[in-house]
């Protein structure tokens, strides 16, 4: 996905990774929003965050694939 998280030249990778709030939020399935947010299947699944931010350019939106209705 094209998103800057931040900068290697300023930052070790391994601060970045951990500590930028878009990774922080890509690792939590309880900050999925639409039904991959209220899915029972959050923690297993997830959703394609690369599909759900080309189709809305939102990361953390539903994968607009998923057939599943979450009940
Ligand atoms: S992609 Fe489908 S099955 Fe997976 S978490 Fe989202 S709604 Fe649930």
């Amino acid at each position: 996905m094209p998103l800057t998280v931040g900068s290697v030249r300023a930052n070790q990778v391994v601060q970045v990774y951990r500590e930028s709030s878009i990774f922080k939020s890509l690792h939590n399935p309880n900050e999925f929003k639409g039904k991959c947010g209220r899915c029972e299947h959050r923690i297993i699944c997830g959703g394609s965050r690369a599909r759900a931010f080309a189709y809305t350019g939102d990361a953390l939106e539903s994968d607009p694939f998923c057939p599943y209705e979450p009940k």
